[in-house]
């Protein structure tokens, strides 16, 4: 057993007090052995790092992205979902290649570690190249390829739906079990309720988890319920997607009913608010979800839709327009915030991280307090929801390894990222265009 001592910091413990302790980390099993009160540490360990002054949290979890589309970050902005989907998007992606996703990702995940995320669920193409770039970087991930048959032949469609569930059994516990995978329809609306009818009994007999976009927009939700004559999450519970293994991305324009579906199925709900701004898709109840017993996480969405993938920005935007959502200043309190960003998103993402306890994964990040925005300290989980910033994280551990130490990652190569994410985003775009 080798082990790393995270030394002399604050420690922000799963029920939200804060204490001074060393974090003691298994790295051959990557899970964390001890949290020892100040004084009480007396083990050595092979490594240490050093937290003097920081705030040691659980390594944030990003429950829904595309990650490899910050290669489109800033490509086009400005527009409603329908417009920004056929006019600006979909047209590059058509000319996307693997070497593409993989310069994506990896930008994406050099981004997510300096910003202190160790975990994300991502759903987009060429996913063994996502998977490739979680491996390399040492980070954890959810993957899963998104199957869309609007548009596409029945041949096409069916195999949309078999790549999506040949990759969800093909990769799990792939990276040393950093990976998992899900089985993952796009949405409600992008696959044909025959083909849904077909595979999601096949991913729930093979016990893969599914994930998927669900009542993101209004514009989204007529047609459903003209067609079916029941809300978007009944038809999905009819088809059978709501399980405790499933969660879905967005459900901004859900009812109470739909609430109670998912309480009752222990579904999952992965909360985007930037997207939701910036697309104006309108405002999720989360309050209301929390009320009824959802299970909530904290997703950025892809780049192109936020415009940056840190877990800091989403969690002040979550309690800003929770409250607005809400008409009440108390709702979605910074607590709920840090919870649905490191628990809520694990918890949705079935991971044993989120949590700085003896016996979850050893994920997690440190942030410089002497700043003059964190300054001062009356209360450090207001800070992390309201104050802080991704530039504020100053290490960050994924399973045991440190993938950052002194905002130095470890495991990519910074400026071939950039250099790569760069040179190539340039091609596509031309490509597109052309
Ligand atoms: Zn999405």
């Amino acid at each position: 057993m080798t082990t790393l001592k995270v030394a002399d910091g604050r420690v922000l413990r799963p029920d939200h007090t804060v204490e001074r302790a060393d974090v003691l980390v298994d790295q051959t099993s990557g899970e964390i052995l001890s949290v020892e009160p100040d004084g009480e540490g007396s083990a050595s360990a092979d490594d240490t790092l050093d937290a003097e002054g920081g705030l040691v949290i659980p390594g944030l979890v990003n429950a829904h992205t595309h990650v490899a589309m910050t290669l489109l970050r800033g490509y086009a902005d400005d527009k409603p979902l329908d417009a920004w989907l056929q006019e600006d998007i979909w047209p590059v992606e058509a000319e996307l290649t693997a070497e593409d996703v993989r310069a994506g990702a990896r930008l994406g995940i050099l981004e997510m570690i300096r910003s202190g995320t160790t975990a994300f669920a991502d759903m987009y193409f060429f996913m063994p190249e996502v998977v490739a770039a979680v491996e390399e970087s040492g980070m954890r991930a959810l993957l899963g390829y998104g199957s869309i048959t609007v548009g596409n032949d029945d041949e096409a469609a069916h195999q949309e739906m078999q790549d999506g569930l040949d990759f969800a059994e093909g990769y799990d516990g792939a990276a040393d079990g950093r990976v998992s995978t899900a089985f993952m329809p796009h949405s409600l609306t992008t696959v044909g309720e025959a083909y849904l009818r077909e595979y999601v009994p096949e991913a729930r007999e093979a016990d893969v988890p599914i994930h998927f976009h669900a009542n993101e927009t209004g514009g989204e939700v007529e047609p459903i319920v003209d067609d079916h004559g029941e809300r978007p999450l009944e038809y999905a519970d009819d088809i059978g997607m709501l399980a405790d293994t499933s969660f879905l991305a967005h459900g901004v324009h859900t009812d109470r009913t739909e609430h109670e579906l998912l309480a009752e199925r222990d579904t999952a709900v992965i909360h985007c608010p930037a997207s939701n701004m910036k697309l104006a898709s309108g405002m999720a109840p989360v309050q209301a979800m929390r009320d009824r017993g959802v299970t909530v996480g904290l997703g950025t969405d892809g780049a192109a839709s936020n415009n940056d993938l840190s877990l800091f920005d989403e969690m002040r935007d979550a309690a800003m327009l929770g409250k607005l959502a809400a008409d009440d200043a108390s709702a979605v309190d910074a607590d709920a915030v840090v919870e649905m960003a490191t628990q809520g998103g694990a918890d949705a993402l079935g991971m044993a991280s989120g949590r700085i306890e003896p016996g979850a994964n050893a994920d997690l990040a440190v942030l410089d307090l002497d700043r003059p925005h964190l300054t001062p300290a009356h209360d450090l989980v207001s800070h992390l929801t309201y104050a802080a910033s991704g530039s504020d994280v100053r290490h960050t551990v994924c399973d045991g390894q440190v993938l950052m130490r002194d905002r130095t990652v470890q495991t990519l190569d910074a400026d071939e990222v950039l250099a790569d994410a760069r040179e190539r985003a340039a091609a596509l775009i031309d490509r597109a265009e052309s």
